[in-house]
């Protein structure tokens, strides 16, 4: 069988969080009743004037400077021309020869894959970032379809990489990694249920170490990663059946059937749209010097891969550790806001990573949303260090502060959890433990040094768990040997 080489680009569009809509005044907020947030301007009136939204240019910027792109001293915004009912204008504006943004690059791998194995290391360059407006929402009920405005004007980042990813778990890396730059950067929301981040798939294959492209094949809306990475998968054994069986293919654009786990041909590509661009009138060209994209770049937030690396430089964390923190910009903010005021950070992020984000998981709330702030995280840690709590207390202590949000200190004053480290107090449990179980003590005579661990449980029932773990086991040695 012959060896092919896959070629895979993506195009992925986000929704840029703003106040209002990219050329009008109309709020853009999800979930509202349809077309209940429309006006003259987005539903395309004749007469009516486009006025840009700064804030959303301002997005794009960040976005492509996050992304390593430059930064167009000159753009302008173009009129794309056709007729479908999710445009009421019959044109939708967007960019074509001069986007803001060029010649970026995403750094994947580190990370896991869909499939949960390493990705080594790779960069993948970006194309362009371009913005535009989005269409209308049309939702096809049995025998009619409705139409959404709400959508039509909201702003929409495209982002399109070069044809260099090679595999469905790079594809998968590759929008992970674009989807926690755009969180980080706080562009946008990226929820895909809620069609804030889409995207469409270009793959072809080619016989192994060829120059010559094989047919571009696109596969459209795929609305989660998961269903992107499934239909990779899917496609290249499709075509590789086809080229092994001496098929020839042609230009198409595919959907995705999530139920069947298959794609199906939408439509054959006889030649490329003409979409008639031309310069939009009705909108200057937009501008920037090299200051105004400095005074960008000085507010930018520190990049994921930048926090990984700092957490393990600065607080001594592992490659996991440093990779859980850093998934959720709120969680690496927790941390960081910690770490700074305990002497062991490592035992911080094993408290966050194991106790505080399984509790979080399950009363389903954000950190933000937590009842216990990084000061008062850092403060339990700090009763550990100095050991006034065991680890094991602490456990319990923990738990009352995740449903009261009271201090660990008043939770350890009020239940007198404050650990024994005075050693005749702990010896007056160690002699009680030996007397009461002289069958152990024959074994731990006769050699059998693991029974220690049994009197070590003994002494920590009669202590309530606060005899200090190591003077337990040092106690009980001397007065058994
Ligand atoms: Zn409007």
């Amino acid at each position: 069988m012959a060896e092919y080489d896959v070629v895979i680009g993506l195009e992925v569009h986000v929704q840029v969080k703003t106040n209002s809509k990219m050329f009008c005044s109309c709020a853009n907020r999800y979930g509202e009743e349809p077309n209940t947030l429309v006006c003259p301007v987005c539903m395309g009136y004749p007469g009516v004037m486009p006025v840009p939204n700064k804030e959303a240019i301002d997005k794009t910027v960040v976005a492509g400077l996050m992304l390593d792109c430059e930064i167009a001293k000159y753009s302008k915004f173009d009129r794309k021309s056709y007729f479908y009912p999710d445009m009421p204008k019959n044109y939708q504006i967007s960019q074509y020869d001069l986007p803001f943004c060029e010649h970026g690059k995403v750094k994947i791998g580190g990370n896991k894959g869909f499939s949960g194995k390493d990705l080594p290391p790779k960069e993948i360059g970006l194309t362009r970032i371009h913005l535009e407006e989005d269409v209308a929402k049309l939702t096809h009920f049995g025998t009619y379809s409705g139409v959404d405005y709400n959508r039509a004007g909201v702003p929409l980042m495209e982002i399109v990489s070069e044809p260099e990813i090679a595999t469905a778990d790079e594809a998968y890396a590759y929008l992970t990694s674009i989807k926690q730059i755009m969180q980080y950067a706080k562009i946008g929301n990226c929820d895909m249920e809620k069609g804030q981040m889409r995207c469409d798939v270009n793959i072809s294959l080619k016989p192994k170490g060829s120059s010559e492209f094989g047919t571009k094949i696109e596969i459209k809306n795929l609305n989660s990663f998961r269903a992107v990475h499934k239909s990779i998968v899917y496609e290249i054994k499709r075509q590789r059946r086809g080229y092994d069986n001496g098929e020839t293919f042609q230009q198409e654009t595919r959907g995705w059937n999530d139920d069947r786990g298959e794609t199906y041909l939408m439509r054959t590509k006889e030649s490329a749209h003409d979409y008639r661009y031309f310069p939009e009138p009705d909108l200057l060209p937009v501008t920037f010097t090299d200051e105004d994209v400095e005074k960008v770049r000085v507010t930018l937030s520190e990049a994921p891969l930048a926090k990984q690396a700092r957490f393990i430089a600065d607080y001594n964390l592992t490659d996991y550790d440093a990779e859980v923190l850093t998934q959720n910009r709120e969680v690496a903010d927790y941390f960081d806001a910690g770490a700074v005021l305990v002497d062991t950070p490592k035992l911080l992020a094993n408290w966050i990573i194991s106790e505080l984000l399984r509790e979080l998981s399950e009363a389903n709330i954000s950190i933000d949303e937590c009842k216990i702030v990084p000061q008062q995280l850092a403060d339990m840690i700090k009763l550990i260090e100095n050991k006034t709590i065991s680890g094991k207390i602490a456990k319990k202590v923990f738990s009352e502060m995740f449903s009261s949000g009271k201090d660990a200190k008043v939770i350890v004053e009020e239940q007198g959890l404050v650990q024994v480290t005075d050693e005749s107090a702990i010896e007056k449990f160690v002699i009680e433990a030996i007397e009461n179980n002289a069958p152990q003590v024959e074994q731990y005579k006769s050699g059998k040094t693991e029974v220690l661990k049994y009197f070590v449980g003994q002494v920590m029932k009669l202590s309530r768990g606060k005899a200090n773990p190591q003077l337990v086991i040092e106690l009980l040695k001397k007065n058994l040997d």
